[in-house]
């Protein structure tokens, strides 16, 4: 099942993609959140709404939003997850990690799948992509066994982990003012439950700008694969209904290509993925107040 949020006459309603057309689910569900909340229950009454010759609206790309427009707690990502992109970052002089590298994004990154990108020309001149798969979490846990992690996702979503690589390593080493600009997060275009995906681990990912592919891999060459990047970080914190992972990015970033490619103006970037789909975003000049 293929999740949104959309605009619909100035409102956010949940819907459900079904045939290129969408399903409003806005009488049972407030929002994306609650239905994700509802849990087993909420997906069965998905499927009572889609059965139920409910009318079908048109799907617009320009009214989807990011799949949960308001986040309760920041993105957690892991980083230098995808072997060669570590590499290209360590020229392989260092052993690899035996524990993943996780940092957050602020709540305010979310954008939606086609929205347009804010680029604070006063704030970096070195503005990057990394194309990821992100998990959505389903049900509240801690200490959660690797073998068992899978039960506690509720579906996959494209993301893009937009990055200020020339603020990324200047605030002592924390990450968090880089990756934090507003609207840094685009996701979507949709929630695509668990079980529509057949190996989580063995996708295609690939990233464009402008057309042209500058990242391409595929999730089997993650470091961490997602159950166990789940085990680590509920060890530490009890993961709850909603929350965002993003799992890495492979090679091919911007700042490391010769000549680098930094993103500007107007440039467009997409980030794909097998059986989940796209999203799409053009950088726009701000410099905002
Ligand atoms: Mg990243």
């Amino acid at each position: 099942m293929k999740i949104i949020s959309y605009l619909n006459e100035n409102q956010i309603n949940a819907g459900i993609v079904h045939d290129n057309t969408v399903i409003d689910v806005s009488n049972e569900f407030p929002d994306v959140l609650s239905i994700i909340k509802a849990g087993h229950n909420g997906i069965d009454r998905l499927n009572r709404i889609l059965n139920s010759n409910v009318e079908p609206r048109p799907l617009i790309s320009e009214h989807l939003l990011p799949p949960i427009p308001k986040l309760e707690r920041n993105i957690m990502c892991v980083g230098w997850n995808y072997l060669e992109h570590f590499n290209e970052r360590f020229r392989q002089d260092i052993d690899l990690p035996t524990k993943p590298t996780v940092f957050t994004k602020a709540t305010g990154t979310i954008a939606g799948p086609y929205e347009g990108i804010p680029l604070p020309e006063n704030f970096t001149q070195k503005l990057d992509y990394e194309a990821e798969l992100a998990v959505v979490i389903g049900r509240k846990g801690k200490n959660i066994a690797e073998a068992e992690a899978s039960d506690y996702i509720f579906g996959y979503m494209c993301a893009n982990d937009l990055s200020a690589r020339d603020v990324q390593h200047s605030h002592g080493g924390q990450w968090f003012m880089g990756k934090s600009m507003d609207k840094s997060c685009p996701l979507g275009p949709w929630i695509v439950t668990k079980d529509e995906i057949k190996d989580v681990q063995n996708l295609d990912i690939y990233c464009k700008v402008n057309g042209k592919i500058v990242q391409s891999s595929n999730t089997s060459l993650m470091i961490f694969p997602i159950n166990r990047i789940i085990a680590e970080i509920s060890k530490a914190m009890t993961l709850i209904p909603g929350d965002i992972i993003l799992t890495g990015t492979p090679s091919g970033i911007g700042v490391k290509r010769n000549p680098p490619m930094l993103l500007k103006a107007e440039d467009v970037v997409e980030v794909h993925i097998a059986e989940i789909g796209s999203i799409k975003n053009r950088i726009i000049a701000d410099n905002a107040r």
